[in-house]
C-alpha cells in the first residue's frame, strides 16, 4: 500500500502524526504530540485525506469547540 503523510497537527503544530489502525478496514490518524485523532476513514488513504482536509479547513481550533 502507497504510504501518504499527514499533515502537521492543527492542534499542537507535530509533524509526528502517525496512522493507526482502528479496525482491519479502517483507519484514523492520530497525532503523538498531543494526541488528537482525526475524522475516521473507510480506508487509511481516506483517512489521511480527512485529517489533511480538515488541517486545510481549520488550521487552528479552540479544543471543546
Ligand atoms: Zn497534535
Amino acid at each position: 500500500m502507497q504510504d501518504i503523510e499527514a499533515c502537521h497537527c492543527p492542534f499542537c503544530g507535530s509533524t509526528q502524526n502517525h496512522l493507526a489502525e482502528i479496525e482491519p478496514s479502517h483507519g484514523i490518524v492520530e497525532c503523538e504530540g498531543c494526541g488528537a485523532i482525526g475524522p475516521a476513514g473507510a480506508t487509511r488513504t481516506a483517512a489521511v485525506a480527512a485529517w489533511n482536509r480538515r488541517v486545510r479547513a481549520r488550521p487552528y481550533q479552540l479544543v471543546g469547540e
